[in-house]
């Protein structure tokens, strides 16, 4: 059958290729180690849990408001005012099946052909693809790991033209880590304001940050700010809910509304009972994220240090998430079993096939020198992993 042109320009994912590579291997009952997974290892709290289940029994298993429920967000609403102290309306809140999903509703309600969406690397994957998806153009500024990932204003400045319609944010970053603090981000809405842009502010991350960083959402910046920007969160991250599905978006009420009609025509509403496991998530209690935190940060320290004793890696600490995003571009021009590394991909496939340790290769993030290693799994497994790495690199080259 003859494909659509959008369906034709999907890029395949080289993380699918790996991940399905390190799958067939374990299948094959080869005990490999996987460094990527982009979720947390822990359960979903049982206070979460608990709640959905009551739904269940109760028999709330039926359609919802596409854009969400009023219980679900009102405490979005009180969660963003605790954290933050900015106030939303309920008009002004989008509930979607994960902010993949939100994200991608609003690109779809916010782009023309030939839009310019500046995206600073490195990356998530997926947001120069649902810009491409949505007739946009991804503008992208690249960052260096000597500057922490962070981007000048002269960078900025220099990637905006008159086409250019949304600047995308995150921070804390997947695959870096990195945060922004209250004078960067200050230096970023003093810009924002003199071009007009819309803001997409991915804060998916901004409870997993370490050493009493404090994280300081894009809209508690001030009112201006706050009526350009759309924030994006959800509960995957913070409280182990991936598989749940639920994120969301809070802004202009236009858009929001928009976003709520798309999902009427597509997808109808987020799941029904994982709406009000969100509920729990956002109103209950927090104290499982701090266990959880404390967990990532002891090992963020442990894996960066390991990472650092290899030859040739370079890794920095990072601010927050749970990745690690270490250069490994030293290693290319060299040779192993008469293979040379060239480039992320190269240096993913000769750990995998080598010490039997599964990553992401950093080109999928927008940045060829670096791979990313998510230490979201047991101590034990990172151990063991970063021990095999080492006697691999050491074995061939240092
Ligand atoms: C995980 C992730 C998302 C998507 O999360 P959902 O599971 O779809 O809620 C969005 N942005 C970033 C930066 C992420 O790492």
């Amino acid at each position: 059958m003859e494909l659509s042109k959008l369906a034709k320009n999907l890029k395949p994912s080289a993380t699918l290729a790996i991940t399905a590579k390190a799958k067939e291997m374990k299948s094959q009952g080869i005990d490999v180690i996987g460094f990527g997974a982009g979720e947390p290892d822990f359960d979903t709290p049982d206070n979460i849990k608990d709640f959905a289940k009551r739904f269940i029994d109760n028999g709330f298993t039926k359609y919802t408001a596409a854009g969400g429920i009023p219980e679900l967000k009102n405490s979005i609403i009180e969660r963003i005012s605790k954290d933050y102290n900015v106030n939303y309306e309920p008009k002004e809140i989008f509930v979607g099946s994960g902010a993949k999903h939100v994200l991608y509703n609003l690109f779809q309600v916010l782009i023309n052909e030939g839009d310019e969406v500046i995206i600073p690397a490195p990356y998530w994957v997926s947001y120069p693809e649902q810009v491409r998806i949505a007739g946009g153009t991804p503008v992208i500024i690249h960052t260096l790991q000597e500057n922490n990932f962070k981007f000048s204003s002269i960078e900025l400045e220099n990637a905006i033209t008159s086409k250019t319609k949304i600047l995308v944010l995150n921070y804390p970053s997947n695959p870096t880590g990195s945060t922004l603090n209250e004078r960067e981000l200050k230096q970023i809405a003093e810009i924002v304001k003199k071009h007009n842009l819309i803001v997409v502010s991915d804060e998916i991350y901004d409870k997993i940050l370490y050493e009493n960083n404090k994280h300081i959402s894009f809209v508690q910046l001030d009112d201006e700010i706050k009526k350009q920007t759309i924030l994006i969160n959800g509960v995957s991250k913070t409280y182990s809910m991936t598989g749940w599905r639920i994120g969301y978006a809070a802004g202009d009420p236009s858009v929001i509304s928009a976003m709520g009609n798309l999902s009427g025509q597509s997808t109808s509403n987020p799941t029904s009972i994982s709406q009000k496991a969100a509920q729990e998530a956002f109103s209950g209690s927090q104290d499982e994220v701090g266990k959880m935190v404390e967990e990532f940060e002891s090992r963020r320290n442990f894996i960066c240090n390991e990472l650092n004793k290899i030859y040739g890696i370079k890794c920095s600490i990072p601010d927050g998430a749970f990745y690690v995003f270490p250069d490994i571009s030293s290693f290319f021009g060299k040779s192993y079993n008469g293979k040379e590394i060239k480039n992320s991909v190269d240096f993913t496939n000769f750990l995998l096939d080598e010490a039997l340790v599964a990553v992401v290769p950093g080109v999928e993030f927008g940045s060829d020198k670096n791979i990313r290693i998510s230490y979201a799994t047991s101590i034990v497994d990172i151990r063991e992993g970063v021990r095999r790495i080492k006697e691999k690199v050491d074995k061939y080259w240092s």
